[in-house]
């Protein structure tokens, strides 16, 4: 997603009073009974066609539900006045990050949408954390933090997702293996809860709120601020590629190299062949500086039928996928997108049955395959099964050319691989174009549930915040138009 268009931003009209009978923002203030003025603001809360259209999409392409407003907060004050008019007068709220959703998780219907790209400053570096606005991008942090010989020490497949919207979600990479999600990552939020209340929070302090937002998906606070963990960073990865005949073949050659921990990164792939099926890559990352990484020792007894080495800068290593991604997003696809976590002890079967039907048309290309250790995945939001393992598997699908129907049978495929997913025990990493009802929430979150409501309760109890995750309440996606 490309930055802020600043002409984009001057343009706009700007709202300066808000009608409560018609719930319409209005750009001048009429002088007739009624009509509020809205509070004063740093940025902007705009209602051009422009800004609006942009906050009813997402990277899915499947969902566009509109807003009435979007607000440029030009500050953390901003985000405070915004929410607290939003339950003065019965409005939604929902922040767009990078809107990187697929099923319009960020979007607000006839609400209000925060665009936290304003809110982009990188505060500080340190030797082991940073602190940046909710709106900076993990590409832009990344380089900061490695000209300073830090980084973090997971990060996604994608850099250019936002701080804020990773934190809401968990943010799952090669690295987690070693040190969980990135929200086990962090350190301390400031936060606007769905009153308006500013907010900082800790492990230490106000421990119910920060184990509430980190992958609270927007629920109970909007993060406007993140003191995230960094780590000392080496120059160079090697990444070796690791080819196997059998899906089993390459979640075995997973399940030792996870056990031994040999490599800092440990990801894997299915990726499509000429003659239309797969072929099943593990791709593992050792780190160095100076020291080589001893090649033998690393693919010891993981058998490949194929093995690929190459060196690359850390940098050019963590942004391997941006461009690519950045190629896709501008063809503005459907993107039907399904990301599950799986039972060590059934991933075997699922991706074996899967396969069956699988063809890489619908999986998008390549989908991912890789496994990580639940004991270091500690957020309580984030819902993972049980087990020692579990693997995520997720299929980046996307409908070319545009096609509605196609589209929905790929939904529908998702509902049903989902439902087999939770009937061996595992869970949704809720990024995904899944129908979900309140009850699919509530089995979600199984003995969590009550946790989950009293903290909707608690922090935003006026159902202000991020009605787009349709958890709490059911969501109309009656305006859905792929
Ligand atoms: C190409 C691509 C690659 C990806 N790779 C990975 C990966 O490797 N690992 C991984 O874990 N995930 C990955 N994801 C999923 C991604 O982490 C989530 O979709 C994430 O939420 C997207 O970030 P965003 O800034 O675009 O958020 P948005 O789509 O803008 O928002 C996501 C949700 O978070 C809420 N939100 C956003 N900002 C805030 C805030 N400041 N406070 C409260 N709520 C907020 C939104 O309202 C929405 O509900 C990938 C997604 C894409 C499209």
């Amino acid at each position: 997603m490309t930055q802020l268009d600043r002409r984009t931003f001057l343009a706009s009209a700007a709202v300066v009073a808000f009608d409560p009978v018609t719930s319409h923002w209005l750009t001048s203030y009429p002088e007739n009974a009624g009509a509020v003025r809205i509070p004063h603001l740093d940025g902007e809360l705009v209602t051009d066609d422009a800004s609006l259209t942009e906050a009813a999409t997402d990277y899915g392409h499947l969902v566009h539900n509109r807003p009435r407003a979007v607000l440029r907060p030009g500050s953390v004050n901003d985000v405070v006045a915004v929410v607290r008019f939003a339950n003065e007068y019965g409005l939604t709220v929902a922040v767009r990050g990078q809107g990187h959703s697929t099923f319009g998780q960020a979007q607000a219907d006839c609400g209000v949408v925060i665009d936290s790209r304003t809110l982009a400053t990188i505060h500080s570096i340190a030797p082991d954390r940073a602190v940046v606005d909710t709106g900076v991008q993990w590409l832009d942090l990344v380089r900061t933090a490695l000209a300073d010989g830090v980084a973090p020490p997971v990060t996604t497949d994608y850099l250019g997702l936002s701080v804020g919207g990773t934190l809401s979600a968990g943010g799952i990479g090669g690295a987690s293996q070693h040190h969980g999600l990135i929200v086990d990552n962090t350190i301390e939020l400031e936060v606007v809860t769905g009153e308006g209340h500013l907010v900082t929070c800790s492990a230490d302090h106000e421990r119910d709120l920060f184990e509430a937002v980190l992958g609270g998906l927007g629920q109970f606070a909007v993060i406007v601020r993140a003191t995230v963990r960094l780590e000392a960073a080496p120059a160079m990865a090697r990444v070796y590629t690791l080819t196997y005949p059998q899906v089993t073949d390459l979640t075995a050659a997973q399940r030792t190299a996870l056990a031994d921990g040999r490599f800092d990164y440990l990801e894997g792939q299915l990726v499509p062949t000429d003659d239309d099926g797969f072929a099943f890559v593990l791709e593992g990352g050792a780190w160095f500086t100076s020291e080589l990484p001893d090649d033998d020792a690393l693919v010891a007894g993981l058998a490949p039928s194929g093995i690929d080495v190459v060196d690359l800068p850390f940098f050019d290593w963590l942004n391997r996928i941006y461009e690519t991604v950045e190629q896709v997003e501008a063809l503005r696809l459907p993107c039907p997108w399904i990301n599950v976590f799986v039972p060590d002890t059934a991933v075997d079967q699922i991706a074996t049955e899967l396969l069956t039907t699988l063809t890489p048309a619908d999986a998008g290309g390549v989908a991912l395959l890789y496994p990580t250790n639940r004991s270091l995945v500690s957020r309580p939001q984030v819902m993972v099964p049980e087990g020692p393992v579990f693997f995520l598997l997720a299929l980046l699908r996307a409908v070319s050319p545009p096609d509605d129907a196609e589209a929905e049978r790929l939904i529908a495929e998702n509902d049903a691989l989902y439902a087999k997913v939770r009937a061996v025990g595992g869970t949704n990493y809720p990024v995904n174009a899944l129908h979900l009802s309140p009850a699919d929430w509530r089995a979600h979150y199984g003995d969590r549930w009550p946790a989950v409501r009293k903290a909707k309760d608690r922090y935003d109890p006026r159902r202000v915040l991020t009605p787009g995750q349709g958890i709490f309440e059911e969501v109309s996606r009656a305006s859905r138009t792929p």
